[in-house]
């Protein structure tokens, strides 16, 4: 199975040094090989990342774009998988993009990557790199301090060293032998989790789990250094006379003062970023732990981001990120990760009677049914809906010895014909990173 491990390294200046210009020659070499790839589809040509390679590898030496002041080919200094791995990504990205048309679904070309805006990262081989103790021994930097040992024993795929915020990670692809990754869960419960707003996550046993408060002071101390930052950029248009939109390709006046706030509030950013992600990683881990089979709503995210009302607080419970860990995490602990049709109206059945009820506000905390008189916590009886659907589809598959439950009234095969929801058991993939910047624009962010 194929795991990643992400350890924070502790280069010297020097180090640190190599890494961001290797992450910025692998920007260069992206920015350079998508505008190639452009060109060549307007003149009719059909790109493809090895051709592209060759013609870049033929003037990557001698055309002035690639020399420095002095004449030289300052590609020299950075290793060569930091400027190879771009046209892989490359040609990934748009195969994504093709992908994405043909099965019509939302589709984003690959885009010019920008200094400050993308991630700052670079690839490196699994022949080029080596462990030795606690230190990587990357190519042209020598060993650099790690800040914890790798946690799995197997062969080490591919590498890659990324910067968030001051810190720089090595984030290392294992292939983990199966009798390593696999683990012991300690129940076998069946749970519906209903994920939302004003609560983070609820259970359908009841338990409603809030998401951490550090991450509320933490968004407060934000908006507070984003405001600073902001007049610190408002103080440089001033400067350079710009009023209104900064015209493409300015280059305003920095400061020191802009630049120290520029990094605070990146630090705050990663550091909010990390309380969210221990959030979710334990909570994951929880219901991984304790279920043989947990089911998630298939919420349409994109959809209801595009609500400027809704996107803050999305946003901020990770929706994206807690459905990635929930599916590798169900592949080691042998859970089953049912995903609810995004269709299914877990929230407006009543989960006493099946009686679909109309006209539920969003704003709606509880609810009475009008046929058998149920009271329902809104948040509550949406988890028991889905935590019913899965005993109804693994009775369908007769995967479980539920055939009884289903024969009572207001249990999933009633609810089934009811609300016509769903199931599409979900497809394990490992959370294999490609480096392509992509992901830049992922909610949890
Ligand atoms: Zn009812």
């Amino acid at each position: 199975m194929l795991l990643a491990h992400r350890i924070r390294l502790d280069p010297a200046p020097v180090q640190r040094d190599y890494f961001a210009r290797a992450a910025g020659t692998a920007r260069r070499v992206w920015n350079w090989a998508l505008a190639e790839w452009q060109r060549q589809m307007v003149a009719g040509q059909r790109p493809d990342a090895m051709a592209l390679k060759k013609q870049f590898n033929a003037i990557k030496y001698a055309h002035p774009d690639w020399l420095n002041a002095d004449g030289q080919p300052w590609l020299r200094s950075i290793h060569r998988d930091a400027h190879s791995q771009p046209f892989a990504n490359l040609a990934k990205a748009w195969g994504r993009y093709f992908a994405a048309l043909r099965e019509h679904r939302p589709a984003h070309r690959p885009v010019f990557k920008k200094k400050g805006r993308c991630r700052d990262i670079f690839y490196v081989a699994n022949d080029k790199l080596r462990l030795v103790g606690k230190c990587v021994v990357l190519p042209k930097v020598g060993p650099v301090p790690l800040r914890e040992s790798l946690r799995w024993p197997g062969k080490i795929m591919g590498a890659s060293v990324s910067r968030e915020a001051d810190h720089w990670f090595l984030a290392l692809q294992v292939e983990v032998p199966e009798q390593v990754a696999l683990l012991h869960r300690s129940g076998d419960g069946v749970t519906g989790v209903d994920l939302g707003l004003s609560t983070a996550a609820t259970l359908s046993s009841g338990e409603k789990i809030d998401a951490p408060r550090p991450l509320k002071a933490a968004l407060r101390r934000l908006r507070i250094r984003n405001r600073r930052q902001s007049r610190k950029v408002k103080a440089a248009k001033v400067a350079s006379g710009i009023s209104g939109r900064i015209p493409k390709g300015t280059r305003l006046p920095v400061s020191a003062n802009r630049t120290k706030g520029a990094r605070t509030l990146a630090r705050l950013h990663a550091r909010i970023a990390c309380v969210r992600k221990d959030f979710i990683h334990k909570l994951t881990t929880r219901l991984c732990r304790e279920n043989q089979s947990v089911v998630i709503e298939d919420l349409n995210v994109s959809g209801m981001l595009a609500n400027a009302r809704l996107a803050r607080a999305i946003a901020d419970v990770g929706f994206y990120e807690f459905r990635r860990q929930l599916q590798y995490k169900a592949t080691r602990y042998g859970t089953t990760l049912v995903l609810a049709d995004r269709w299914y109206p877990s929230s407006k059945l009543c989960s006493r009677c099946g009686i679909r009820h109309g006209g539920l506000m969003l704003g709606e905390r509880t609810w009475t049914c009008d046929h058998c008189g149920a009271q329902h916590d809104r948040d509550v009886n949406a988890a028991i809906n889905l935590q019913r659907l899965a005993t109804g589809a693994f009775a369908a598959q007769s995967a479980l010895p539920v055939a009884s439950l289903a024969a009572t009234p207001g249990t999933a095969a009633d609810i089934g014909s009811a609300g016509g929801g769903k199931v599409t058991p979900v497809r394990h993939e490992h959370g294999q990173q490609d480096g392509s910047g992509q992901e830049q624009n992922d909610a949890h962010f």
